[in-house]
Parts: structure tokens; sequence; C-alpha cells
């Protein structure tokens, strides 16, 4: 049966954009494909605020995480970690044998500006990881913070992880200074999983050719050289049906306004965050609270999976705590195309079932 989501991705995605991944194929060697290609990257990079040069892949986002990580870590990394999200880039160092450090925060607390001066202060690192907004906590990092750190590294590759808020909320990629910002298409965005996208630095580039063994599928030196060399073409046969979506969706975005969807996000956000604390209690203090999806601690000591059951039965589908934190939180998500009046009416569903 279909059910609303509400989960923080995949996200519903609305019929029209739907059907543009039914596009007939075209090659993908052919002068189309680098028009389609070409018109994805100059949007994302209005999105994003960049010059950069755009990169997409065809992976889900933790494919350019891997990327980014294992092309530009010349000498060891730091990774900083929230929750779940930098708990895995830091098991992809582990796993790709890059040296690296996990600098973890409490759940529910973010990593702060201080912590990323004492971890770089040592000297030690020369690419860290943030987690713009940790889809397990709820928490969204104090990124412009963070980047006035960076910023007196400058020899340090930035990479954040803004999987789960581009297009959800400003991210201002040159002034902040993020050398590789990544993002999927199943939060924010508003379309169906399946492919990522990143910008990256010359910096970063820069980085990475110091480099013997990047991989080859998530080279990001590799796919960079591809996109100048055949005019945005991509080393292997690229997702088209999700380019064809994606560069339609981006079209809409445009229509609504970047400023007006953020602005729709952060409404959505204080409707919940207020729902929250009058009904339960929010994890993330308010200054740290995401934008775009909000985990709301069980203080009633409620059957989180029962109401997901009962909301189920209505069309309905909110998503569990993650990890250490199920039956402990529970999250609704408010990205993409989600209205302000589907988080009223969820909220108001979740209170008849709990008769609260
Ligand atoms: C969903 C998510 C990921 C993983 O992205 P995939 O597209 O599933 O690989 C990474 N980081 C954050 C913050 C996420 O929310």
């Amino acid at each position: 049966m279909y059910k609303r989501l509400f989960i923080p991705g995949p996200v519903d995605v609305p019929k029209d954009v739907l059907d543009k991944m039914a596009t007939p194929m075209i090659g993908h060697r052919t002068k189309d494909a680098s028009i389609l290609q070409r018109s994805i990257s100059e949007k994302m990079m209005k999105l994003m605020k960049t010059k950069n040069q755009i990169l997409l892949s065809t992976s889900s986002g933790s494919g350019l995480m891997e990327g980014a990580l294992r092309s530009c870590t010349r000498k060891r990394a730091a990774v900083f970690a929230v929750g779940a999200f930098g708990d895995r880039w830091y098991k992809m160092a582990v796993a790709n044998g890059i040296p690296a450090d996990k600098i973890s925060s409490d759940l529910g607390e973010p990593t702060t500006p201080k912590m990323v001066e004492e971890a770089l202060a040592t000297g030690k690192y020369d690419l860290v990881t943030i987690t713009h907004n940790e889809t397990s906590t709820g928490i969204m990092n104090p990124v412009k913070e963070i980047a006035e750190v960076m910023k007196k590294y400058p020899d340090v590759i930035f990479c954040l992880d803004a999987v789960s808020s581009l297009g959800g909320t400003e991210i201002n990629v040159d002034e902040l200074g993020v050398d590789i910002c990544i993002a999927s298409t199943q939060k924010c965005l508003g379309l169906p999983p399946g492919l990522a996208i990143c910008s990256i630095s010359q910096k970063a580039l820069d980085a990475a050719k110091q480099v013997e063994n990047r991989g080859l599928y998530f080279d990001l030196v590799e796919i960079y050289e591809c996109i100048q060399k055949k005019d945005h073409q991509y080393p292997s046969t690229p997702s088209l049906s999700h380019m064809y979506a994606l560069d339609y969706q981006l079209d809409k975005m445009i229509e609504e306004g970047f400023e007006n969807r953020f602005n729709r996000h952060l409404e959505m956000a204080k409707i919940v965050r207020d729902w929250a604390k009058e009904k339960f209690e929010m994890l993330a203090e308010d200054k740290y609270a995401s934008n775009t999806l909000t985990t709301i601690k069980n203080s009633r000591g409620i059957s989180v999976a029962d109401l997901n059951k009962e909301l189920g039965k209505k069309g309905y589908a909110i998503s569990n705590g993650y990890g250490k934190l199920k039956e402990k939180t529970f999250r609704i998500a408010h990205m993409a195309e989600t209205t302000v009046e589907e988080i009223k009416e969820i909220l108001r569903v979740i209170e008849e079932i709990l008769d609260i």
C-alpha cells in the first residue's frame, strides 16, 4: 500500500518528476547527453552557490563520500562524527586503509568549532569531514563557525556531507570554502535514490593528484577529467533517467525560488519543533536543530513501532530512531516537496493515534 513518507529519505516524489525517469534513452556519448549534464551542472552551481565543478555519480551519496575521502586524503583524515553518518565516514576510512581519527560528539550534540580547531592545531590532518545535517540525531552543525576555523588551515581539504540538507537549506559552498560538498537525490532534492552529486574545488583536485591509489569508479580526478575532455560526459554509463528527472526538478526548484524553498523547510521545522516541545521533548538544542528533519525524544515512552504501524494503516510513515536511538527517539522528516499543510496533518494524525 502506498504510504505518504515522512521519513528522511527516500522522500515522496511527485508524479511529474517520476515521469521524467521514463524519458526514452539517448546514447551517453551524444551531444544531447552533454547538454543534459551541463544543464544540471549549471543549475547545481546556482543551488550550491559555487563556481566549482559539479560531479554526478551513479551511486547513492555514500559513493561520493568514500570517493572524497579516498581520493583526497594524503596524510590523515579527521572525521568529525555526531551520529551514524559520521561513523560511516570513519568506517569508509578504515575499510580503505586510509589513516583517520574519529572525533565524536555525544549523541544530540554538535561538532563545535573548538573541536575542529583543537584537531587541526596538531598539524596531523590534511582532510576534514563534517556532517552538515546528521539524519540520525537531527543535528545541523554550525557550519559557518566551523568554516571560519577551516579558513585558518588553507591546506586542509574540507569535505561536507550535505546529503540530507542540500536543497532544503542554504549551503553557500564558496563562502564556506567547502572543497567537496556531497548530496544525494533522495532527500531534500526530492528525487528517487540512485544519483549522487558533489562540487569539487581545484584545491581538492590538486590534493587528489598527489594520492597514488584512488580506486577507479569513485576517483574524483577520473570523473573530473572526463567531464573536461568530453564536455560533461562521464567515464561509465550514468543513470540518464535520474539526470532527466534532476534537470527537470532543478527547474521546478528555481521556479519555487531557492529562498522560498529554504523558508518552507524552516517553517515546517519550526512547526514540528514547537509540537515536539509541547508533546514530547527535542533531542537537539534549538540552536542546532535541523531544518530538514526533527528527532524527537520519546519522553512519553510510547512504542514507536506501534505508532508507525497505526500510521501505516492510515497511509503515513515516519521513522523510528536510528541505531542506538531506536525507540528512544523518532524522526519526522520535513523535506523536499512536503508542505506545511501535510506537516500539520501528520502531527494531527499522531495526536489522534496517541490520544495526546
Ligand atoms: C542518507 C544519508 C547518507 C547516505 O546517503 P546515501 O545516499 O544513502 O548513500 C549520508 N549522510 C547523511 C547525513 C544522510 O542523511
